[in-house]
């Protein structure tokens, strides 16, 4: 059977088509799941950070924990110095609470800590 020039034509079109959407699927659908997979562990860690940083005995013991929100000069905001948060409305109390807490669970405190750290990795490497 022999296809007319039309025909032909319309195949070739097909094909070339189907390989540029294949293609470009494909590349997108790599950055996309790459970046995905970046949002993803990295709002984990947002959620795992205590948002606190440790003073250590020189036992590396926990001598204390202090709030690693720090408010930049330009705007009434808090950002984490450790996963990036911003938080507008900040609640002395709580993170009072949460230091005291976390301070008398250190081994909770670590164990998180460890599991941001990982996450952390695991968001830009
Ligand atoms: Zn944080």
């Amino acid at each position: 059977m022999w296809l007319t020039f039309s025909q032909i034509i319309r195949i070739i079109i097909a094909i070339t088509l189907s390989i540029v959407a294949v293609r470009f699927s494909f590349s997108f659908d790599i950055n996309k799941f790459l970046e995905d997979r970046r949002k993803i562990a990295e709002n984990k860690a947002k959620n795992v950070c205590t948002h606190l940083f440790p003073y250590y005995t020189n036992k590396w013991e926990i001598a204390w924990l202090k709030s690693a929100f720090l408010s930049p000069a330009w705007t009434t905001s808090r950002v984490c110095q450790k996963c990036w948060l911003i938080l507008y409305d900040i609640d002395e109390e709580h993170e009072k609470d949460k230091i005291n807490y976390y301070f008398a669970h250190n081994k909770e405190y670590k164990k998180r800590e460890k599991n941001f750290e990982k996450l952390l990795k695991k968001a830009w490497y």
